[in-house]
């Protein structure tokens, strides 16, 4: 399988009155052609930071990348200027977000702003333009798109609003779509249409797909791959179907527990994981999830758990999996 993208050994720091606070440390993840992965963890976690840096976006408050590297196709994006990440942006990867009011020019019709894309990266006609307009409105399912073409983002549901964002960023058929939590802004009958549009496109036009999302839920029909983050760090990365009934790291099992579908199905109470991540301007040693971890060892406190790998798309971040440590599970289990 062909790597689109492969990010490796990110760092991202925020500068703050308080000091430097580590956004995310070491992250590292990939994404083959026409496939979809989902960055799925809490707000704060480092989601939004290590795909924003994809796209040359630096958080705020001010950020900056202290290592690593963004290949796309074997080029690092980190070493483009400017000038050629606007040529990347918009047509070879493009960026959907939450709410897309914020991203819509409220005094622009639909059919202008989509058009603008199509301008800026092509030199079609204005006859043309428009025809393409009507035809990306069609694709993402908007209804009547000879008339919406002329009208303005607050005539538009919240859904039809996401739709347009979809067809902007689909405009120049981009090769990846990440997509920032798409759906948080919208109903459940809403969200789940908007997954099958997303999920269509990639069928459709191969498009790879970065969902970035807070809610392990939506990731199971959508997803075929899972990296869980939290505190700036990958926790876990695995398939879809291994996250969901086979999790490795504590802090996933915690997170597919607060997950009502699942938990039903499981008969469990429905439950959040207990207390909170560790503030980023002071990280301590040892694994950053172990003041609310049911299994923390001694180790967990003093030293970072190192990855275990279980194949080129499968690791997790966490001590229980050590060999010695494992045995020794293994070990009690039988005595108990
Ligand atoms: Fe829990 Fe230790 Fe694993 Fe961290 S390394 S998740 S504290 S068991
Ligand atoms: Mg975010």
């Amino acid at each position: 399988k062909e790597k689109l993208l492969d990010v490796r050994n990110l760092t991202i720091s925020f500068h703050t009155y308080a000091g430097e606070v580590a956004a995310i440390r070491n992250v590292d993840f990939h994404l083959y052609k026409g496939e979809v992965i989902a960055i799925v963890g809490e707000s704060g976690s480092g989601k939004s930071v290590s795909t924003q840096a994809i796209l040359g976006l630096t958080p705020i408050p001010p950020g900056e990348i202290k290592s690593g590297e963004i290949y796309f196709k074997c080029e690092d994006l980190l070493k483009y200027d400017e000038r050629a990440m606007s040529k990347i942006c918009g047509s070879r990867i493009s960026m959907i977000f939450q709410d897309p009011m914020t991203s819509l020019n409220p005094t622009m019709t639909v059919g202008t702003q989509i058009r603008e894309v199509l301008h800026q990266h092509t030199n079609l006609s204005r006859r043309a333009s428009k025809e393409r307009a009507i035809e990306l409105m069609k694709l993402v399912g908007i209804p009547d798109p000879e008339t919406r073409i002329h009208q303005y983002p607050h005539q538009f549901s919240g859904g039809m609003r996401q739709r347009v964002m979809i067809a902007i960023a689909m405009a120049n058929r981009p090769e990846i779509l990440i997509a920032d939590e798409p759906t948080t802004a919208l109903d459940v009958t809403i969200q789940s249409q908007i997954f099958r549009l997303i999920k269509e496109l990639r069928t459709q036009f191969g498009t790879a797909i970065i969902l970035i999302t807070h809610d392990l839920g939506v990731v199971a029909g959508t997803a075929d791959r899972v990296v869980v983050m939290y505190a700036g760090k990958v926790m876990e990365e695995g398939a879809t179907d291994q996250i969901y009934y086979n999790p490795r790291h504590p802090y996933t099992a915690g997170l597919l527990k607060s997950v009502p579908s699942l938990a039903n199905h499981e008969d469990q109470k429905l439950r959040t994981i207990d207390g909170v991540p560790p503030f980023l301007l002071n990280i301590p040693p040892g694994c950053p999830f172990v003041d609310r971890c049911d299994y923390a060892l001694r180790i967990c406190k003093e030293q970072e758990p190192p990855y275990y790998y279980y194949g080129a798309n499968s690791r997790v971040f966490c001590w229980l999996y050590h060999e010695q440590v494992a045995e020794q599970l293994q070990r009690f289990k039988e005595i108990e």
